[in-house]
């Protein structure tokens, strides 16, 4: 299990007012580790944006922030294939609307709990908001464990999840898609539930959805290939690209298979992918039709790939990704998977740049030592960013019944990357930080979101 959170003890942010609220912070969210942390990362980045605009230190407006609009919490009810009766918890937390409705994905883990989903919340509160684009932010879903599950327990599921979730979603209000266990496959159960209880084809309420009944071209592959998008904007500002570089990757789900095959694509020598039992290292560079056979078709385990692959590909159960030398860095698994003993491996070995495909993968000690040694490092909320903007590509071509051709989708993605890494850049270095992403992402994130709440009387 990834580990590395930092407990509030070890943590103090610049000036009396951040620290103190922060204190009130994780007194209010017991036990809420990852909340805490993500919290903690944006406090810490916005005593210069406060100093220098006095207009958006207005009292009460950044513990607003830090606090979720509403949180929904359910029973998921449902029969497995032999009839056993069990039941999840199912979760929508709606964090903020100040920007557009809440959008952002389901998680179906057996670790998910609220203060993870809060986390995530919060995560893509600013996420969205530094897409320049209409929405706010919102996360959900369930401990329920989808690996193993045949598809007709995952329907079961979903259709109960989606029963009583229904009620709280609406192209206008809460528009869900994916994350870790939700794909195409129960994306498409949770859209079937929805239209049958509401009798209305209302395309807009999720993305993610299969391209013949509302999708949009890309999606699938949108966070992925954003993440290396965002990578190549921040090599260029080196004056480097990714062709010929070692590139290693955690995680072989959604985020991680499309993170390959656009570094692929660009020249990259892809070495390893991984899951939650080990990872493989394949000397010659990953197979992707047979990674994507195994892991989208046959949803396998990694190690098979290795069994398959022949001389070239080894399978290390257990092991870490990040003990591979390599020139870049791609965590696409889950939050807090890289931490500070990994950074300095990674260093060690001459790493020049590091994207969060996952969402908060870095472990604050890691980014700290990413950062003193001059390591370009991308943000998740900026790195990843492709999947929520894509998102929002599939809601224009619903609300106007268009079906967009892939180059179309495509050059959209491409410039919304470059803005969202234009933005950063450019905010880092107005705010006297040049080439810190982190702190770019989260007070241009701020600033929009600050001014769009105050214009609406701080609601
Ligand atoms: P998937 O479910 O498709 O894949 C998740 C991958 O991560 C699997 O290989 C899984 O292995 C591995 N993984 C999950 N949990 C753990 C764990 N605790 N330890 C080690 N490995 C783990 O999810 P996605 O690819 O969609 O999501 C990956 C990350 O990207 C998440 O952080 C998500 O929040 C983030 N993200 C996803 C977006 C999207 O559009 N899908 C958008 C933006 C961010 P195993 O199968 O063994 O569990």
């Amino acid at each position: 299990m990834p580990s590395g959170t930092r407990t509030r003890a070890s943590r103090s942010l610049p000036g009396p007012r951040l620290d103190r609220l922060y204190t009130t912070l994780c007194r209010r969210n017991p036990g809420e580790p990852e909340f805490q942390q993500a919290a903690h990362e944006v406090l810490a980045s916005l005593a210069p944006v406060l100093e220098a605009r006095p207009e958006l230190a207005d009292p009460g407006l950044i513990e607003r922030i830090a606090e979720p609009e509403r949180q929904i919490i359910f029973r998921v009810p449902w029969q497995d294939d032999s009839g056993v009766p069990r039941v999840h918890r199912g979760f929508r937390v709606e964090f903020n609307s100040a920007l557009g409705p809440y959008k952002g994905g389901l998680r179906f883990h057996p670790s998910l709990n609220l203060g993870i989903v809060k986390f995530l919340g919060f995560e893509q509160t600013f996420k969205n908001a530094l897409t320049g684009l209409g929405i706010g932010g919102g996360k959900g879903g369930s401990d329920f464990d989808p690996h193993g599950r045949s598809d007709a327990e995952v329907m079961r599921f979903c259709q109960s999840f989606m029963t009583e979730l229904h009620r709280h979603l609406g192209e206008h209000t809460d528009i869900p898609a994916g994350d870790i266990g939700v794909g195409g496959r129960e994306i498409g159960y949770l859209f079937g539930q929805y239209r049958r209880i509401t009798n209305r084809w209302e395309s807009g309420t999720l993305t993610g959805k299969g391209r013949e009944w509302g999708g949009s071209e890309l999606r699938t592959q949108a966070t992925g290939y954003g993440t290396v998008l965002f990578l190549a904007e921040m090599l260029n500002v080196r004056g480097e690209s990714l062709d010929g570089q070692r590139v290693t990757v955690s995680g072989s789900g959604n985020v991680a298979i499309h993170a390959i095959e656009k570094a692929q694509e660009l020249g990259a020598h892809v070495l390893t992918a991984a899951d939650s039992g080990g990872y493989v290292l394949d000397e010659k560079g990953m197979d992707l039709p047979l990674l994507k056979q195994i892991k989208e078709v046959e949803r396998g385990r990694i190690r098979t790939y290795a069994d398959r692959r022949g001389t070239s590909a080894r399978y290390v159960p257990g092991g870490r990704v990040w003990d591979v030398p390599t020139d870049v860095a791609l965590p696409c698994a889950t939050q807090n998977e890289l931490d500070a003993e990994a950074a300095t491996t990674l260093l060690a070995h001459g790493v020049k740049a590091v994207a969060e495909g996952a969402n908060m993968p870095t472990t604050p000690g890691a980014v700290h030592l990413l950062h003193r040694a001059g390591v370009a490092f991308g943000p998740g909320k900026a790195a990843n960013a492709g999947g929520v903007a894509t998102s929002v590509l599939e809601m224009q071509q619903n609300a106007t019944r268009q079906t967009w051709p892939p180059e179309e989708t495509a050059a959209k993605l491409t410039a919304v990357m470059r803005r969202i890494h234009h933005t950063c850049y450019e905010t880092a270095d107005r705010f006297g930080t040049p080439g810190n992403y982190v702190t770019g992402a989260n007070i241009a994130a701020f600033e929009r979101l600050a001014t769009g709440m105050l214009a609406q009387g701080l609601v």
